[in-house]
């Protein structure tokens, strides 16, 4: 069983207080399980325990650690509401309220599921750290999946990669994602994932030597260039990363190049361009395989030099080169924004690597918005309903969900908007606008404001005029024409790929939810709207 030791081991830079506050929490939760035992036949605890040790882990501040101690204290060991927050402050009740299920009596299965993630989502809005102590108790739920029954075993990894694995990808948390994929894949699809686990053993076995002497001629080559502080690591792609990629290449794995990949981590970002100008002088780069990350950072921040290579030694590898700083958010993301350790320190090193490109303080605004209130953190007095800390896709996301009515749309909306990819345009003035591939002008109109959506006339890409079913593209910049007169035509349902433009349509033209009309490529919506 993890020790408070271990917990509070974790927590560098944290004062007294703060250890004093976890302690107690720890001890707290001990008592409030007695008698519980999980799946395993273990005490319960072990479960609260383990899940603040990776907070800890992450960097969390106590009062985030303390919630993952007393997470399940409410709903599972019958504490009172009041009795937690007498005891840990308003703040942490919010936290854990935030992550309780919902109780069996009043919603039953996939819509006390749906309750349970609206009411996880809304409470993340306010303030993110809920999001990051779910995951944490998500990870080691699937960390001993074994134990739980076998009917429930499926659905809980279905919904691991269908939607925990992808909230994390999008905090940019990469660590916690390919974990979660990996922990749910066998439970999934354990056929393909006992193949997939062969393939790239095999692989790895395969390129394992050549990588090695990879490594040391890029040593060498780098040394001559002054290089001598940086430190390179063989990482295997990801088990269910690489099935999906599979399943893309059709199952061909000669086309597959990046199933082991040679990270090469450097101080600066000027190493990371000089480390690629090395790398390329020493072998040949495919053409078309190379993404500079660092001035075009991905849409959840990630930031790295990506490029394929032909070597002698270990046939055609991937290099990702970074610095310390990009490779720490590559792996914890948003937490590592959030971090107790990193507060003060990174900080303002952060916002002048942010400002130094124009496209990435554009990508960052969301990460930008975070800094003024992390440097507040504070368990004492924190108000838990502030909405500061926060990235405002995150917030818009909650509201725009906050009032659909059916649980399963609910969930269905949810995926269409938040986990499928997203695209960045701009509109003429500069700011960026997040949307969901294969979003339109439409969208885009009423993701700005509704009344530009219900008065949306014509829009222009780049400068050129389009049609309404125009996909937009990442970087684009979008104009909207507006016009008193002009209104939603029905076609504009079909058209609308957000369903918070949807929404707005449907009210424009007075339509009720049961008026909806059929939409080929979401069946399982027609059906629903006759049960009303
Ligand atoms: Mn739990």
């Amino acid at each position: 069983m993890t020790s408070v030791k271990e917990i509070v081991g974790e927590m560098t830079g944290a004062t007294s207080e703060d250890i004093t506050f976890v302690e107690k929490a720890y001890e707290y939760s001990k008592k409030a399980h007695e008698g519980q035992a999980r799946y395993s036949g273990e005490p319960y605890f072990i479960h609260a325990a383990a899940t603040a040790k990776m907070l800890a882990e992450y960097g969390m501040d106590a009062t985030t650690i303390a919630a993952g101690l007393l997470h399940d204290a409410i709903e599972d060991a019958r504490v009172s509401r009041e009795e937690v927050e007498k005891e840990f402050g308003k703040e942490l009740l919010f936290i854990v309220d935030g992550v309780t299920k919902l109780g069996t009596h009043k919603y039953r299965g996939a819509e006390r599921h749906a309750e349970s993630l609206r009411r996880l989502l809304v409470a993340t809005a306010s303030d993110i750290r809920v999001l990051i102590v779910k995951l944490a108790d998500r990870y080691h739920n699937m960390q001993t999946l074994e134990h739980v029954p076998e009917h429930k075993r499926r659905r809980i990894a279905l919904e691991t990669l269908e939607i925990y694995a992808p909230i994390a990808d999008r905090l940019g948390m990469g660590k916690m994602k390919r974990d979660l994929e990996d922990l749910a894949f066998p439970y999934v699809d354990p056929d393909a994932a006992r193949h997939t686990a062969e393939l790239r053993k095999l692989k790895t076995k395969e390129t394992e030597n050549g990588l090695a002497k990879v490594q040391r001629e890029l040593k060498k080559e780098l040394a001559k260039k002054g290089l001598t502080t940086f430190r390179t690591d063989i990482r295997m792609k990801g088990l269910w990363s690489l099935h999906q990629k599979l399943k893309r290449k059709r199952d061909d794995i000669s086309l597959i190049h990046d199933i082991a990949a040679l990270r090469i981590v450097v101080p600066s970002i000027e190493d990371c361009y000089t480390t690629l100008g090395t790398v390329h002088a020493l072998y040949k780069p495919l053409p078309g395989e190379f993404k500079d990350y660092i001035a075009f950072p991905k849409p959840n921040g990630y930031q790295s030099l990506h490029t394929t290579v032909v070597t002698p030694e270990a046939g055609i590898v991937e290099i990702q080169i970074r610095n310390e700083e990009m490779h720490r958010r590559a792996q914890f993301g948003i937490a590592s924004h959030m971090s107790y350790k990193q507060l003060g320190k990174n900080v303002e090193k952060l916002d002048k690597e942010i400002q130094k490109s124009r496209f990435s303080s554009l990508s960052f605004s969301w990460i930008r918005s975070l800094i003024p209130s992390l440097m507040k953190v504070s368990k004492k007095d924190g108000n838990a309903k502030s909405a500061t800390n926060v990235p405002s896709w995150l917030s818009e996301l909650a509201e725009a969900h906050a009032e659909v009515a059916g649980s399963e749309e609910f969930v269905e909306g949810l995926k269409e908007d938040f986990f499928s990819h997203r695209v960045f345009v701009f509109t003429p003035q500069g700011d960026v606008i997040d949307l969901p591939a294969a979003s339109t002008p439409i969208d885009f109109a009423y993701a700005i404001h509704s009344d530009l959506g219900d008065h949306l006339q014509g829009a222009k890409v780049n400068g050129k005029l389009v049609s309404f079913e125009t996909r937009l593209g990442n970087g684009e910049v979008v104009e909207i024409l507006r016009k008193d007169s002009a209104h939603p035509s029905p076609k504009w349902l079909e058209i609308a790929r957000t369903s918070l433009a949807r929404r707005h349509i449907r009210a424009a033209l007075g339509m009720s939810e049961a008026e909806r009309p059929h939409q080929p490529s979401h069946g399982h919506r027609t059906r629903r709207a006759g049960r009303k």
